[in-house]
C-alpha cells in the first residue's frame, strides 16, 4: 500500500506539473492556443499562405514592412477576411552585422525615439489599410537595441502597440499560462527551410501537452526567404483544422483581448 501511495503521490506531482490548471486562460474545452504569424509582407504569403488559411478557415497574423503600393489592396482584403495585420516598422532596420544594408538604415543609426516615430507611422499606414486603431508589433530580426539602447521599455511606455512578438521560444514558454506572459516579449518559434510537417505539428503538440501557447513564426511559404514548403504548411493547417476541439488557433490580438475580457484573465493578472 505504501508503494501504491508513493506511486499515487508521484502521479499527483506529474499531473500537477503537466496538466494545465483550470485557470489557464483560453476558451473552455481547449487545451492550448496556436497562433500562426508571417513576417515581412512577402508575395508568397499573399499567393500561398493566405489562400491556404482561408481554405482551412484559420486566421493568421501578418507583420508588414517595406510595403509595396501594388500590394495594399491585397492586404486590405486579407484584413477583411479576418486575418490580423500588424506592425513590423516601415523599413525593417536590423543591426548592421545581421545582413548587408545601407548603414543609415541599421538599428545602430536609430535611437529608441526615432524607431518609435517609425513604428507610429507604420501604425498609421496599417490603420489606413485595415481601419483598426490598435496594432501589435514584431521586433525586426528579434532585436531590441536601437542606437545602443534597448527600446522595449520606451515602446511599452509609449502605448503605441498592444504587444511585441520576439523570435525565440523555449519549451517553458509552451507550458506557460498566457495571461502571465510579458506582452512586450511574446515568444515565437521560427523553422528552418527543411522543416517537415511533423516538425511543425510537433511544436503545436508541445503546446497542447503543456497547456500554453505556440506562436509559429513564418517568412516565405513555398517561396521567398526562409521559406517552409507549401506542403508542410498545408499539412500543419489541416492538422490544426482537425483539432479545433482542443486547440484554439487564433490571432495574438484576439488571444490577448479574450484574456482581458474574461474573469480568468483579470484574476490571473491581479
Ligand atoms: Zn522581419
Amino acid at each position: 500500500m505504501a508503494f501504491g501511495a508513493r506511486i499515487l503521490a508521484v502521479l499527483a506531482v506529474a499531473v500537477a506539473v503537466f496538466t494545465p490548471t483550470a485557470s489557464f486562460a483560453r476558451p473552455p474545452g481547449t487545451k492550448a492556443i496556436v497562433v500562426l504569424t508571417y513576417d515581412d509582407a512577402l508575395p508568397s504569403q499573399l499567393s500561398i499562405a493566405v489562400p491556404a488559411l482561408n481554405a482551412a478557415g484559420l486566421p493568421g497574423v501578418f507583420f508588414l514592412s517595406n510595403l509595396k503600393p501594388e500590394a495594399v489592396e491585397s492586404w486590405r482584403t486579407v484584413a477583411a477576411d479576418g486575418h490580423e495585420l500588424a506592425n513590423h516598422t516601415l523599413f525593417h532596420p536590423c543591426l548592421s552585422a545581421t545582413f548587408p544594408a545601407d548603414p543609415r538604415n541599421t538599428l545602430e543609426a536609430y535611437t529608441p525615439h526615432s524607431l518609435l516615430q517609425e513604428i507610429a507611422q507604420a501604425n498609421t499606414l496599417l490603420t489606413a489599410i485595415d481601419g483598426k486603431m490598435r496594432h501589435g508589433y514584431a521586433m525586426t530580426c528579434g532585436q531590441t537595441v536601437a542606437g545602443g539602447q534597448d527600446y522595449i521599455e520606451p515602446l511599452r511606455q509609449s502605448g503605441l502597440v498592444t504587444y511585441a512578438r520576439s523570435v525565440s521560444a523555449s519549451s517553458d514558454d509552451l507550458r506557460r499560462d498566457i495571461s502571465s506572459l510579458d506582452r512586450m516579449n511574446v515568444p515565437a518559434a521560427g523553422f528552418a527551410e527543411d522543416a517537415t510537417a511533423q516538425d511543425l505539428i510537433a511544436f503545436a503538440e508541445q503546446a497542447r501537452a503543456g497547456g500554453g501557447m505556440a506562436v509559429f513564426l513564418f517568412h516565405g511559404v513555398g517561396g521567398d526567404h526562409i521559406a517552409v514548403s507549401e506542403a508542410a504548411h498545408a499539412e500543419l493547417l489541416a492538422w490544426l483544422a482537425a483539432h479545433r476541439d482542443t486547440i484554439w488557433t487564433t490571432t495574438l490580438q484576439e488571444a490577448f483581448d479574450w484574456i482581458d475580457a474574461t474573469s480568468v484573465g483579470s484574476a490571473a493578472s491581479r
